[in-house]
């Protein structure tokens, strides 16, 4: 078996590629979301695209792909397959069984996981953790994700919920309400929408999107610095309790809002030495090499682990750099 099928279901759209066993990457098939329309929707999504990337696969000769590999939003059951919980963006989607009626759909064997964590295994299989036993990995985007990988395997917990970082009482948050609806989580401070709604409040005749207040921070609009930097320094600190935690060798940190910003990534890193006692201190913090790509190769990951025995395969990258 040469191939697998990594799927990477996201809030917008939904993304799948053959990936090899070197976790290199076939052409990249996309398609809205239509989360929206509930799960046989979603579902319904994820056939066509399998069927067009088997398609590829058969015709680029990759081989037929031995699994396909599926990350999401929301909280997974891994064992089951089953969604454990999802917010109002997947209504629905909390209690579908994924694995089983794909598995039954494909033909090949399935994998389910959390997207923040296929993310994670993504980057230690095949980027910026790759070759590092342990890795605490962030995702800031729509929201805030986050999951720690020992040897390429991703603690799990009792609730399915070890690593997720989004909702951490945060001080820097303050009384912003956080789309859980409590208030006070590092989520309402820090993700991708919270930085521009916060520009919005603090510059109401200048509306714009996260990408640019990430930009005008860096070009210095006192405003977005202001903004920019409270939502680096609460990640900062809800970093520094994770890592004192855990003590992870690495921290990688991806989603859109990661490398965006000198402004915002000073803030952070800043924050992290600050609060990290003296032998913790130099903990590396590596951007993420995968971008996009990191949970649909995560996904692939989980894939490769049924049909090929993973612990085989290679990792890229090397311990050099550490
Ligand atoms: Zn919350």
């Amino acid at each position: 078996m040469s191939s697998v099928i990594g799927v990477d279901i996201g809030g917008t759209k939904t993304a799948a590629a053959v990936v090899g066993p070197d976790g290199r990457l076939g052409r990249l098939h996309t398609a809205p979301t239509r989360a929206a329309a509930g799960p046989d929707a979603v579902l319904d999504g994820v056939r066509r695209l399998v069927a067009d990337v088997r398609h590829e696969a058969a015709r680029d000769g990759w081989g037929a792909p031995g699994a396909v590999g599926i990350a999401t939003a929301g909280m997974v059951d891994t064992g089951s397959g089953v969604i454990a919980g999802a917010n109002e963006t997947f209504p629905g989607w909390p209690g579908t069984p994924v694995k089983a009626r794909l598995t039954q759909d494909l033909g090949v064997a399935v994998t389910v996981l959390n997207d923040a964590r296929a993310h994670a295994i993504g980057e230690a299989w095949a980027g910026a953790a790759a070759g590092v036993p342990s890795a605490l990995v962030v995702a800031i985007g729509t929201g805030v994700g986050g999951a720690v990988v020992f040897d390429g395997q991703v603690l799990g917990g009792a609730h399915h919920a070890a690593g997720e970082m989004g909702h951490m009482p945060s001080a820097g948050a303050g009384e912003l309400r956080c789309p859980c609806g409590r208030v006070g989580h590092l989520e309402a401070v820090a993700c991708g929408p919270a930085i521009a709604e916060q520009f919005r409040f603090q510059d109401p005749g200048r509306p714009a999107g996260t990408p640019e207040v990430l930009r005008l921070a860096d070009a210095g609009n006192e405003n977005a610095v202001a903004v920019v930097r409270r939502a680096g320094t609460a990640l900062g600190q809800a970093i520094a309790g994770v890592v004192t935690v855990v003590d992870p060798h690495v921290v990688v940190l991806g989603g859109g809002v990661a490398g965006a910003s000198a402004v915002w990534w000073d803030a952070v890193c800043e924050t992290l030495r600050t609060e990290l006692v003296a032998p913790l201190r130099d903990i590396p913090v590596r951007l993420s090499t995968l971008g996009g790509n990191a949970p649909l190769i995560g996904a692939a990951r989980s894939a490769w682990r049924v049909v090929a025995g993973a612990d085989d395969l290679p990792n890229r990258g090397s311990r050099e750099d550490q």
